[in-house]
């Protein structure tokens, strides 16, 4: 029998090191009436099985920082707390073995740089003399990174779990919790057998438990267990007590010392899923059978690469189960399906990696109603409908843990569980040689082949110029110069309702959308910080109607976002799925149009920034004069029914080249538009991204986040964001390249790529300097690192394409 107190503020479920490091950090923040349940034992789920490796570099600066976050509080914590943590920052080793995973490291130390981390580049010999008991015949290079480590799981939970102790938060052991407790919409608290705790908040640490655990308040928690093996070998002779990690992603193994000897696993491409039909009743300190024939797939590689290895004494072959994610990446967050329901779960294997800073993000969300920084790649709004299906979750995460070790190619797809979401065009779009990508389930054309000449619709891709550039190409100046038609139908598209909509939205938008009916918005919608939380364009169909146009990404986000902050009377409806957006761009766009629409479709009466019914082929489209290309056209919203009957109509003058979303990103790099998740997310203000003109700031009515940005318009700023050229046409920009001004580092790119028009790669990027503004950034000389080498970029403030905008507004 325990005895639980009857009321927390907050519940946190789970004692992995996850749950155990939310603990400790809440305590840190004051909340000391937080209660942690376990169904067992502190860490008898997966984390006492881990290997404990804690490598940092990722591919984004926060999720990178939060990994660092975690190095530096296990450095601190036995210290803090009296109880081992086996923290050892030994460094890490990164191999290459083929030109292209050499490019890719190279890439990976200049994002290091970009980001503040210590990685330094290595020839064979120097990478042998860290880890002598390696071959490095097949090696090109290595990456070391000096501040990684290895830890040990258990002794780090426990003593995290102390730290959370001694700041006051109860931890009980053996209580599991059996229902979460929700009465109209609200929690209530959580039920165990030994009562019920009545609380404000639950948080969900629950492992491989959580998906079940969550979906039983309908929160959508989209991950699934896989087996994961690790060897462990006895004593081999050179093995130190100092030796590095090793990652060999090219055989698809990583190493660390272990008692003398070497605990080593891998990725396989053909993982194994596990508790299939639900995790069985009572697992706890439990592991799964060794399967060596299945491990067997890795012992030729890996004693090629450790020699020593064939003689080597075998512990044991671990096996034990984690839960994985479609996207490789952690889920963090309040849950968009109910509030003040949080989650922390879905570590794909690097949640001892992560779990110091993730325990302290997840902490401060709860306690101060948002995350310390953007964290979009981890954040649980990026799933969507499609993640409720655990079929297609399982299928997609397999996909994505067989790739963890292979090269991660620059706008690769992933190519299981597609299609699911087909536009009803698609059809159409494949017979015209369509590539397809996915993004929320969506196929959504990203370029076209000319099957007439024998072009294939397969992506070919490379750290060089990839398969698809000329297609790209020639789509990205048919903009320029004809028409294009591209299916834009994944949009996302919400309909906000309801005689207080125009006031609520004009509060939550930084632009102004109270305007006559007809008007069409391009807006923000700023954080009180003055963070751009959302990114989009909203037209005013009636008076107490608005048609929400975002991108299809940010479907579940965007949602979140604008419902929990309007307020009064009105509703919200998401309309995605019913409404189908064809975009005609390009300066042919109007005489296109007008082939088959009989409405005035002249500058003077249908303005750009103004949306309105017209009727295209005999159907009533909502026509919304809007460009993320730059260039003169019309955005085409249509309930899908119609959509084939519009496409054929406009295909059927002929002139109109098909185009998709790879010609879509040159165009916009050219022209300067912002893209939300890159350039612009949460940590930017419309000041600090050049957006100041779409923000409200010179009428007198309020929004979320003016403060904010009178301080910064007032006070100055930190970072401004800037585009960069490079003359040589052959330099490859993917995002993530640091920015040199007069030699000293002040940035990354935040997106990269090419503009066919001026034919010059096209980056953009934060310059980053305390009281930045124009006269500082338009008189330095700057510099691109590229891949680990330095070329000569320029500085531009303006759009490098159509400045004026003249094209857009004729
Ligand atoms: C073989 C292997 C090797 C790995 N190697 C590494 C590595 O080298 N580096 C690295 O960073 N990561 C590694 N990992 C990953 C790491 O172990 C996990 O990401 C991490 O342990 C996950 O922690 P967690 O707290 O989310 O989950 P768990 O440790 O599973 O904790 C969840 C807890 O919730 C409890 N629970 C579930 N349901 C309830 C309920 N209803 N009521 C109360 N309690 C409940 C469970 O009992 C469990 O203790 C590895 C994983 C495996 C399998």
């Amino acid at each position: 029998m325990v005895d639980l107190p009857t009321t927390a503020r907050a519940v946190i479920i789970g004692g992995g090191i996850i749950g155990c490091s939310t603990a400790y950090h809440m305590g840190k923040l004051g909340w000391t009436d937080t209660v942690l349940l376990e169904r067992k034992k502190l860490t008898s789920g997966t984390t006492f099985h881990a290997a404990g490796l804690v490598g940092q570099l990722r591919t984004s600066a926060n999720i990178t920082q939060l990994l660092g976050y975690s190095v530096e509080l296990y450095k601190r914590l036995e210290a803090e707390t009296g109880l081992q943590t086996g923290w050892k920052m030994n460094g890490g080793l990164r191999l290459a073995c083929n030109e292209a995973r050499w490019t890719e490291v190279k890439r990976q130390a200049t994002t290091a740089k970009s980001f503040g981390l210590e990685m330094h580049l290595l020839t064979p010999q120097e990478a042998q003399d860290l880890w002598p008991l390696m071959t490095i015949d097949d090696l090109i290079g290595a990456a070391y990174l000096p501040t990684d480590g290895q830890a040990n799981p258990s002794d780090i939970t426990q003593s995290l779990a102390k730290g959370a102790r001694m700041a006051g938060v109860k931890i009980f052991e053996d209580t599991p919790v059996t229902r979460v407790i929700v009465e109209d919409g609200r929690i209530r608290g959580v039920e165990t057998p030994f009562g019920v705790i009545e609380c404000e908040k639950v948080i969900c640490c629950a492992g491989q438990w959580t998906r079940v655990l969550a979906g039983s308040v309908g929160v959508n928690v989209p991950l699934v267990s896989v087996e994961h093996q690790y060897m462990i070998t006895e004593r081999i002779e050179g093995v130190t007590p100092g030796l590095p990690t090793l990652r060999d992603p090219d055989r698809l193994t990583y190493w660390k010392e272990d008692v003398g000897g070497l605990v080593w696993g891998g990725y396989e491409p053909n993982p194994k899923p596990w508790a299939v039909k639900g995790i069985p009743e009572g697992f706890h300190f439990d592991l799964l059978t060794s399967d060596f024939d299945h491990y067997s797939q890795f012992m030729e590689d890996a004693i090629a690469r450790v020699p020593a290895l064939a003689t080597a004494g075998v512990k044991q072959l671990l096996n034990g189960p984690e839960s994985f994610t479609p996207d490789g990446n952690f889920i963090l967050g309040e849950a968009p399906e109910l509030r003040n329901f949080y989650v922390g779960a879905g570590f794909n294997a690097f949640g001892i990696a992560s779990g110091g800073g993730a325990g302290m993000a997840l902490a401060e969300w709860v306690a101060k109603g948002e995350a310390p920084y953007d964290l979009w790649p981890v954040d649980i709004r990026r799933f969507g409908k499609v993640h409720q299906s655990t079929d297609w979750v399982r299928t997609r995460t397999l996909e994505a843990y067989g790739k963890h070790y292979t090269i991660a190619w620059p706008s690769e797809e992933m190519q299981s569980a597609r299609p699911t979401r087909r536009s009803a065009l698609y059809g159409h779009l494949q017979a015209a040689g369509a590539c397809f990508g996915e993004k929320l389930g969506w196929e959504r054309p990203n370029w076209f082949a000319d099957l007439s000449v024998g072009e294939k619709a397969v992506d070919v891709y490379s750290y060089q110029r990839p398969g698809w550039w000329d297609q790209v190409r020639r789509e990205h100046l048919a903009c320029r110069e004809g028409a294009v038609l591209i299916d834009q139908s994944s949009f996302a598209k919400f309909v906000l309702k309801g005689p207080d909509a125009a006031k609520a939205l004009n509060y939550i938008a930084a632009g102004n959308v109270d305007r006559a009916v007809g008007s069409l918005t391009y807006t923000q919608m700023l954080n009180a910080r003055g963070g751009i939380e959302a990114d989009l364009t909203v037209a005013r169909t009636a008076w107490d109607e608005f048609y929400i146009v975002t991108g299809t990404g940010f479907a579940t986000h965007d949602f979140d976002w604008i419902s929990r902050n309007v307020t009064g009377n009105c509703q919200l409806v998401d309309v995605t799925s019913g409404s189908a957006v064809l975009s005609l761009m390009g300066p042919e766009a109007r005489n296109v149009l007008a082939l088959v629409c009989p409405d005035d479709l002249s500058n003077e009466g249908f303005k750009f920034g103004t949306a309105r019914r017209i009727s295209v082929a005999g159907c009533s489209v909502l026509a919304l004069r809007v460009t993320y290309v730059g260039e003169l056209g019309w955005e085409l919203h249509m309930p899908t029914d119609v959509a084939v009957t519009v496409y054929e109509a406009l295909m059927e003058g002929g002139g109109v080249v098909n185009a998709g979303y790879r010609a879509i990103e040159t165009l916009r790099l050219e022209k300067g538009y912002r893209a939300w998740g890159a350039d612009i997310g949460p940590d930017h203000t419309p000041v600090e991204a050049g957006l100041t003109w779409a923000c409200k700031m010179k009428s007198g009515v309020d929004f979320l986040g003016r403060a904010a940005l009178a301080a910064q318009l007032s006070g100055g700023v930190k970072k401004r964001l800037a585009a960069f050229t490079v003359d040589d046409p052959s330099v490859i920009l993917l995002g993530r390249e640091t920015i040199y001004r007069n030699g000293e580092r002040v940035g990354w790119l935040s997106s990269g790529g090419f503009g066919h028009t001026i034919n010059k790669p096209i980056g953009y990027g934060y310059v980053r300097r305390e009281g930045v503004d124009e006269a500082f950034m338009t008189s330095g000389s700057y510099e691109l690192e590229v891949a680990s080498e330095r070329v000569a970029a320029r500085l531009h403030l303006g759009a490098l394409y159509d400045p004026t905008g003249a094209r857009i507004k004729a």
